[in-house]
């Protein structure tokens, strides 16, 4: 948006303020339109294009082409890397107070994908982000120190002896009250 220079505060203070406030509406802004494109991914799933919307844009001829359905790219083809792109999944992140930005938890979500508990299949965006390393042990509140969990594996996490280590941008190790290791990362499960 263009500022016109009678709109631009004359005392330090004031310009601070002025750039602080323009910084937050962008950042909203940027915030608003990540949570818009993923809550229609969701809506959106590749698989069910085909089913929900097979149709062409009208015109005829070599331009005929399809938008949905067999033939036009995925959802997911499109989408996802646009957001990865708009919000580099692997970008480290870190906030200063114990709840994430919007972006660090878009972040964390599109990371996921879903709860990280082992074989819990929980859409990440509905999940608790939680700080693998406590926060009052240190464990800060960024890319690295947080992961999705549902609301039943974050209170095992908490009240249990379950523990687990990220290993990788999606990859968690996660060791049971027995000793036993099961290792989770996009591909799914399997006993470490
Ligand atoms: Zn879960």
């Amino acid at each position: 948006m263009a500022i016109s220079t009678s709109e631009l505060p004359d005392i330090a203070s004031a310009v601070l303020a002025f750039a602080r406030s323009r910084r937050q509406m962008a950042d909203r802004a940027e915030a608003e339109l990540l949570v818009a494109a993923c809550e229609w991914a969701d809506l959106h799933p590749a698989e069910s294009v085909s089913d929900a919307a097979a149709f062409t844009v009208p015109g005829g001829g070599e331009h005929e082409e399809p938008v949905a359905g067999p033939g036009a790219p995925l959802v997911a083809e499109f989408c996802i890397p646009e957001f990865g792109a708009v919000l580099d999944l692997h970008q480290p992140i870190v906030c200063d107070g114990y709840q994430p930005s919007a972006r660090l938890r878009e972040q964390v979500i599109l990371r996921d994908r879903t709860c990280v508990f082992p074989w819990c299949t929980r859409p990440a965006r509905g999940c608790d982000l939680d700080h693998i390393v406590p926060r009052e042990h240190g464990g800060p509140t960024s890319t690295a120190n947080l992961a999705a969990l549902c609301r039943r594996h974050h209170r095992l996490k908490t009240h249990s002896a379950w523990t687990y280590v990220r290993t990788g941008p999606a990859a968690y190790t996660w060791t049971s009250p027995h000793g036993h290791t099961y290792v989770r990362d996009p591909a799914g499960t399997e006993p470490g």
